[in-house]
């Protein structure tokens, strides 16, 4: 940069060392704009930082009115600075007093100087303040000097964010950035969270800003570039994903951002001008992000996103970032917060220090979700926004009852979140003491409560919770959480695991449920699917591979040696299915026996009711198989023909209606007809108000999550269930009118301080 006195890299290199010095922060700042000035030859140069109350105040000058520091104050959106931070757009003004949005503050003689420029300091696409450089003659800033000025907004970003300048606002004044904000999300996973945001992609931990060597430096962005560009082509290539629509459509944009000349040239540019690969990624993010902000467009944004995550990409590939360096730098009080997450990321972190789950999207039956409610933590989900606004190390609490989530939050606020949290935790303490007790409705009916596990973390939670037994066992979070097919061995050894923590107590194993919405990284199917929900999953999956479930028979035959075996086979939808299965099962006997293996005591087999073909041939179901579940997640799903995942269906129908009772009705009364046992495993189970609706249906054992068998217990011990099955009789019986038997409930319950 010719012009530039020394250029930027002087510049910065000049930054860096005021960053290490150990001066006041106003004295660095004086010294910062003292050195941008004389670097940029400009008479003035002045920064303004945005506070929470969205005024503008001037923090640091060189060549304004000294007395003016603290004092000139614009609101966002007001003269040339306040235009810049609303926009978040720079200013290049040759003649900055005909700009119709000049304003002329007195205190601070800038009367005098004509050509302005200005840049917005911004972090993670968020305004922080304005930094301002000004001169006496008519001149038309480079574009290689916007780039210089910009690249030190970011030095200056980071100081701001690193708290650097807390101790320069008045009292009764705070900083943009340290502003308390709440959002509303939905409700994924109950339970109250008080700590500290751990970004689950966190943007680049600025301690290496500036690069040593331009030169090197490139070497090492274009080598991240080009193992990125790999990376996609890679994934372009998987059968999988080669015809599917949006999958395909997300990796074609980033393929293309990861080619786009525009985008590798600024990142160019920006280590040209001193900053290391890393912050010049973090750099250009956030200029682009906070242009796309201002978009309404929701392809745009949308894109914006992709963008996103390519960009993190690169930085992870920049930092070579594993789980390990992730866990030992964790909060003891993590609060996890992400844009979207996979089952197996939120096992990387150490359950003992999480306390919640944010995610910007994600849907209640998604896995990370079954996860988090399996780990027991607090998830609101769909928060929008949450990811830009909050920095790692903020205060945050999450409210997983409500679904949303406050960040840095006032003293008051926190106090109120810390006595709720206080008070579940007696509560918490209330279901402890009913653990042992049996679970009994108030008129003395026995119901069982059961749990729902699929990881060897979940285990202690058997005695904790005081479930009955393990109503189902997801075998394929193992495989899920697995970089390939777990062998036969792993398999064997977990499942004994299980028995041995069951310590007696029956406990259903399901065999692989995978496909749908159960995606094995390294599992290609051999087909692309248009409907994976209705595609080649479950059991159908695992009859056309037979080795898979040959194998996963036999581990689980031989690690219940001595002790009873229940096997279950998910998404069932003709009878020839469980006779199939039922052949592979005895063949594997045979075979073990002809070894002289230790067998399991008893065998039973059963079938997952999730697809409506069964509704017709339940009798005929019922003499097929030893007992029978429904998983009412999967079941609703095909009875509403609506997706389990698709966040914007996620409320719209509702599972305590009439005509999906009356399926569910159907079932009950169908197991009591045969003398079939009937549980009920899905979501459905764990929620005091739907658990009363199965009760009072007929369900006498039903499978939850460990976390809710408490609340269940507590609302069972109230209920009087001869009522209840009166009232729900009566209105499943009489004409199908669209009864709100949600609300029935919910007054039955009132009425009699049943707690829900
Ligand atoms: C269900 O579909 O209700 C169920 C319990 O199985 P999953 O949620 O694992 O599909
Ligand atoms: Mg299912």
């Amino acid at each position: 940069m010719r012009d530039l006195a020394g250029g930027p890299r002087v510049l910065l290199k000049r930054l860096r060392e005021l960053m290490a010095e150990p001066l006041e922060p106003q004295e660095r700042l004086d010294r910062i704009v003292h050195d941008i000035a004389q670097n940029m030859v400009a008479e003035v140069c002045s920064l303004y930082i945005l506070r929470a109350d969205s005024v503008l105040e001037l923090y640091a000058t060189e060549g304004l009115n000294p007395s003016s520091v603290h004092l000139a104050q614009l609101r966002l959106g007001q003269g040339l600075v306040g235009t810049i931070a609303a926009s978040a757009r720079a200013l290049n003004l040759p003649d900055a007093q005909e700009h119709p949005a000049f304003t002329y503050l007195p205190e601070t003689g800038e009367e005098i100087y004509n050509s302005f420029l200005g840049v917005p300091v911004l972090r993670a696409g968020r305004t922080l303040g304005v930094l301002v450089v000004q001169n006496r003659t008519h001149r038309h800033y480079r574009e290689d000097e916007v780039e210089a000025l910009e690249t030190t907004a970011m030095v200056i970003a980071e100081m701001i964010a690193t708290g650097d300048l807390a101790r320069l606002t008045r009292p009764g004044l705070e900083l943009d950035l340290r502003r308390p904000v709440s959002f509303k999300g939905l409700s994924f996973n109950e339970g109250v969270g008080l700590g500290h945001v751990v970004l689950h992609e966190p943007r680049i931990v600025v301690t290496n800003l500036f690069n040593e060597d331009s030169d090197e430096e490139i070497g090492r962005l274009e080598k991240a570039l080009s193992s990125l560009r790999l990376s996609i082509d890679d994934m372009l290539s998987r059968r999988e994903v080669a015809f599917e629509g949006e999958h395909r459509e997300v990796l074609e944009a980033y393929r293309m951002f990861a080619n786009d000349r525009g985008w590798v040239r600024r990142l160019e540019e920006a280590v040209r001008n001193g900053l290391t690969a890393e912050a010049a990624v973090e750099k250009v993010q956030s200029d682009m992000r906070a242009r796309m902000l201002h978009m309404t467009d929701p392809y745009l944004r949308e894109r914006m996103s992709d963008f996103d995550d390519l960009a993190n990409r690169l930085l992870r590939q920049l930092m070579g970032r594993s789980p390990d360096d992730i866990a030992s730098s964790l909060p003891k009080d993590a609060i996890i917060v992400a844009r979207s997450m996979g089952a197996a990321e939120l096992l990387d972190y150490p359950r003992d220090k999480l306390r919640g789950l944010v995610l910007e999207d994600g849907a209640v039956t998604s896995h990370v979700v079954i996860v988090a409610r399996a780990m027991g933590i607090p998830v609101a989900g769909q928060v929008k926004g949450a990811v830009s606004m909050a920095e790692n190390g903020d205060a945050i609490i999450v409210d997983g009852d409500e679904g949303s989530i406050h960040l840095r939050p006032q003293q008051d606020l926190e106090a109120a979140y810390a006595e709720k949290a206080r008070f579940r935790a007696r509560r918490q303490e209330l279901y402890r003491e009913l653990r042992n007790k049996p679970s009994l409705t108030k008129d003395g009916v026995a119901i069982d409560l059961m749990m729902n596990a699929g990881l060897a973390v979940d285990l202690p939670q058997l005695a904790e919770a005081g479930a009955a037994g393990i109503g189902l066992f997801r075998t394929e979070l193992q495989f899920m959480v697995a970089s390939t097919f777990p062998r036969a061995e792993a398999q064997e050894r977990l499942y004994r695991d299980v028995l041995d923590a069951a310590k007696g107590k029956p406990v259903t194993f399901r065999t692989i449920d995978i496909g749908g919405d159960k995606v094995l990284p390294y599992f290609k199917a051999s087909v692309v699917e248009e409907n994976p929900a209705l595609g080649w999953r479950a059991i159908r999956l695992t009859l056309d591979r037979p080795g898979l479930l040959r194998s996963q028979i036999r581990a689980l035959l031989k690690a219940a040696g001595g002790r009873e075996l229940r096997v279950m086979l998910p998404m069932v939808t003709e009878l020839g299915e469980i006779a199939q299965a039922r052949e592979i099962i005895d063949r594997e006997v045979r075979h073990l026996s002809r070894f002289a293996h230790h067998l399991p005591t008893s065998l039973k087999l059963g079938a997952m009711l999730e697809v409506p073909s069964l509704l017709w041939q339940l009798d005929e179901l019922m003499q097929a198989v030893d007992f029978v579940s429904v998983g009412s997640n999967d079941l609703f799903q095909f009875v509403m023909a609506t997706d389990r995942g698709n966040t914007q269906l996620s409320d719209r129908f509702d599972p305590l209606s009439v005509p999906f009772l009356r399926v569910l009705k159907h079932v009950a009364d169908a197991g009591h007809r045969t003398h079939t046992p009937v549980t009920l495993c899905g979501e459905l189970a764990g929620r005091p108000i739907s658990a009363m609706a199965l009760v009072g249906l007929g369900y006498r054992s039903i499978s939850m999550s460990p976390a809710s068998i408490g609340p269940v217990k507590a609302m069972l011990a109230e209920l009087p269930l001869g009522e209840l099955k009166a009232l729900m009789a009566d209105n499943l019986a009489g004409p199908a009118a669209n009864l709100p038997m949600r609300a029935l409930l919910h007054t039955f319950a009132d009425d009699r301080g049943i707690p829900l």
